[in-house]
């Protein structure tokens, strides 16, 4: 129970999946737009490579989506339940009006948690990562 609130909190802070500790993005703020994806070449803390081959995060397009439509569902769920969606009247527009705002305001956290998410498809979790790359820097 505790590793897996670990690992979806890891994910939500995206922070490196290897150690679960360093940070992928250089800036803490995504909102700072012009650095939304500035990431560390290398995990600070264990040194996980973070792209893994050039070009691998044109796959996070697909991630973004999937992410984008699950997000657009819970706020259809919300919403609905706040404050009532019927075809009857303008209601569903407003939702989708809504849906688009929240959505556009969102972005660069999605976009962030997309590539969290795709690096951690591939990267396994290894709670020693941390202390090898240590004894590595001090043998050399
Ligand atoms: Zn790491």
């Amino acid at each position: 129970m505790m590793k897996k609130s670990n690992f979806i909190a890891g994910i939500l802070k995206n922070k490196c999946p290897r150690c679960r500790k360093g940070k992928l993005f250089k800036n803490d703020n995504p909102y700072q737009l012009k650095r939304v994806l500035d990431m560390h070449g290398n995990c600070p803390v264990c040194g996980q490579r973070t792209e893994l081959e050039i070009g691998f995060w044109y796959g996070t397009g697909y991630v973004s989506y999937v992410l984008a439509v699950m997000f657009s569902v819970f706020n259809l769920i919300w919403y609905w339940l706040i404050f009532g969606i019927t075809w009857r009247d303008d209601s569903i527009f407003h939702w989708l009006i809504a849906n688009g705002i929240i959505l556009t305001l969102s972005m660069p956290l999605l976009m962030r948690l997309s590539r969290t998410l795709y690096l951690t498809f591939y990267v396994g979790h290894d709670p020693e990562a941390e202390t090898r790359k240590q004894k590595e820097s001090v043998l050399s």
